[in-house]
């Protein structure tokens, strides 16, 4: 459960989350909510299907055929992907596949090698 902060201004509890902001009720003090995170909490930790904690430049295998958007390739279970890299995105994974050029892969269908 996430705990929502104090006011900065007039120290009150009862902050509110509006958008991508904090508001204060009592004093109407608004502030964005990005600067009241913990920096730690931005380090993002990707695992692989088994669980394992990937990193940039790790080998993976590809755990099962993933039809490819806009096309009729396939990348077969058991294709291997050296040097990934780790994006925050609606995917997980950019890399290179021969015969396929650039990727993006989720860390879900893959397992480190
Ligand atoms: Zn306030």
């Amino acid at each position: 459960m996430s705990t929502l902060p104090a006011c900065p201004q007039c120290n009150s509890e009862f902050t509110y989350e509006d958008g991508d902001n904090f508001v204060c009720p009592e004093c109407a003090h608004e502030w964005p909510r990005q600067a009241a995170e913990p920096a730690e909490a931005a380090a993002k930790v990707y695992r692989d299907s088994a669980g394992n904690v990937l990193q940039d430049g790790d080998t993976v295998t590809v755990i099962k055929d993933l039809k490819l958007k806009g096309s009729s390739g396939v990348v077969k279970m058991g294709t291997k992907v050296k040097n990934i890299r780790l994006v925050d995105s609606d995917h997980d994974i950019d890399c290179k596949i021969d015969g396929f050029g650039a990727m993006s892969l989720k860390t879900e269908f893959v397992r480190k090698v």
